[in-house]
Parts: structure tokens; sequence; C-alpha cells
């Protein structure tokens, strides 16, 4: 047989870009990861500096897989990404520019098609592939990290809307008088339900009520996702209503997104879906509570069960094979 004629195995690049670190990895059809590196994406360095860093990056993951292995091309996620133009928009911690041409960038850097979008996007798509979504077709991701992300899936298909921004639902309101949000509005769903929001949650509650509470020994910036886990587990009373309170608001929004999407699912990932039962009770009590009927009893909420290094790459690589896949390029 000839070399020519010698069989390739496609693989794509996944790559996940955070606001302090870059991971890449090299994955094949199964979602095997191949190869896996990390860098530093650290927002005050130059953009030209961080396609340097990915180059010298990808040429080591390449050189790592089968010599049979042909990468057909990249899925990336990043924070303000828009799928439509390949470009970030204004990242918040990055000193990058208002429009970061990525997609242009990876493909005339690392010679391979790109395609780009939101890390919350990604989860939801890494979910639908490889995860607690496989087989679902209707249903919405909710990442409750340091900030709130969320992805809507519908028929199969992420939704993106006419601009690329849809499911933007941090930012939807809760309360028009509410707590001031990052983004200039107040009362937003992010300023609640997230990590940063229960630490404000646990915050106003200490001032509140005179109640003893381990948590009150901290500093808003020591106090962590997990050490109000972790009270509330020890039958703290300041750090179980903060999670009541939290769970009941998201359960709130949940129900109105129900009536938008009729989705099978609402998964929970980020940080405080770790707390697993603390956050789902009262979530799906509060969801159940405000359900219109005709949805009753046929929306799940899970929480998601990855939560693995190689979580963003394998949504990365998803989109990439959903893109380039075979008879997509
Ligand atoms: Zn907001």
């Amino acid at each position: 047989m000839s070399l020519s004629k010698k069989a390739t195995t496609p693989v794509v690049l996944g790559m996940d870009i955070g606001g302090t670190q870059t991971k890449i990895g090299i994955v094949d059809t199964t979602g095997k990861v191949l190869s896996f590196d990390s860098f530093s994406s650290l927002g005050d360095q130059a953009f030209p500096n961080f396609v340097q860093q990915l180059q010298a990056k990808y040429q080591l993951l390449i050189a790592d897989i089968p010599k049979e292995c042909k990468v057909i091309g990249a899925g990336i996620g990043a924070p303000n990404a828009n799928i439509f133009n390949g470009c970030m928009e204004k990242p918040h911690n990055f000193n990058w520019g208002d429009l970061v041409p990525l997609v242009s960038s990876v493909e005339e850097t690392l010679g391979i098609q790109a395609k780009v979008t939101n890390d919350a996007n990604l989860f939801a798509l890494g979910e639908m592939t490889y995860g607690i979504a496989k087989g679902l077709k209707n249903f919405i991701v909710m990442t409750l990290g340091t900030g709130f992300g969320s992805g809507i899936v519908v028929d199969g298909k992420l939704v993106f809307g006419h601009d690329g921004m849809a499911g933007e639902m941090g930012h939807i309101n809760v309360n028009p008088n509410g707590r001031l949000c990052n983004c200039g509005l107040k009362g937003c769903l992010e300023t609640y339900a997230s990590v940063t929001g229960i630490k404000r949650t646990v915050f106003k509650l200490m001032a509140d009520l005179q109640v003893a509470s381990s948590l009150r020994s901290h500093s808003f910036e020591d106090l962590t996702g997990l050490m109000i886990a972790d009270a509330a587990l020890d039958g703290d009373p300041i750090a179980k209503r903060a999670f009541e309170y939290t769970g009941e608001i998201l359960g709130t929004k949940i129900a109105d997104a129900a009536a938008y999407f009729s989705p099978e699912a609402f998964i929970l990932g980020g940080g405080l879906a770790k707390a697993g039962d603390l956050l789902l009770l009262p979530t799906v009590k509060s969801m159940n509570e405000r359900l219109f009927k005709a949805y009753k009893g046929k929306m799940k909420v899970l929480i998601s069960g990855t939560g693995t290094k190689y979580d963003g790459v394998l949504g990365a690589a998803a989109l990439a094979w959903e893109h380039f896949g075979e008879g997509k390029s």
C-alpha cells in the first residue's frame, strides 16, 4: 500500500480561553483527549503574544498524537465571542481591544479552519455531545460561577439570535430596584444566582440577622462558594438561608424560561452547582411553585455530571465536529 493511500484519522483542536488560563487539546470523534496542555492567557498580555504562545503549544500537541491523525479544524470558546463574526466583542478582563479577530488569527497562524462561541454555549454543546444532555434536543444550561452564563438548545441546535448574543440570561431582571450589576443594570439574575451573588446574599443576611455564623470571620474577598456550602452542610443558619434564597430566585427564572422554550431539562454547572442538593432542592421547589400547569412534571433540573479539566476543551471540540466533521466542511 502506498503512503498516499494510507487512511487518515480526523481529529479536532478544542480550545477554551479563560480569563487566566487557556486550555487546548486534540480530541477524536469519541471525545477522547489525545493530547492536552494549558498556558497563561492573563489579560494584561498583548493579543499577538497570546497567538504566539498558542502556535508554540499547538506544535507540541500535534507532535504528540499518532501520525495518522489529521487536525481538520478548531473549536474555540472565549468570553463575549460571537460565532457570526468570529470575534470577541469588548471582552472584560482582556487587554485585547474591542473587537478581537480570534478566528482569522487562529486560521492564519495554525492553518486550520476555526469557529468560536462563548463558554456557556460550549458547555451546552459539551453536555449534548459527551455529557448529561446526550440524546436531549431541547435544554438550557446555566453556569453559576463568578458570573452567570447560559446556553439554549432548541431542536438540537444552539440558539444564537440575530446577532449571536441570545441566551444572556444572567442579565434578565429579578428585581427592578435590586443589586447593581457589573453590566450597569440593576437586579440582574447574575447578582443573585452565581458565586458572587450568593456571597452578596451571605453578607446581606449577616447584616440583617443577629445569629451566629462561622462565615462572619471571612472577608468578602476570602469567602468562597465552597465555604458557604460547607457551612450549610454543618447547619450554619446564614449559609443555609443563602442557598434557599439563591434557589428561590433561580427557580423563579427557570419557571419563566420554561414558558419561552419548553425544554426537557435545565442543567446547572459552574462552581455553585458543585453544592448539589443544597442548590438543587430549593431551586426545584421554587420552580414547581411558579410553573404554569401545562409544564408541570415535564421539566427536569439536573446538576452537570462533568467538572473535569477537559470540560471546555471537549465543548470546543464538539463545536469543531459540528462545523467541520464529515460532510460539513
Ligand atoms: Zn447585568
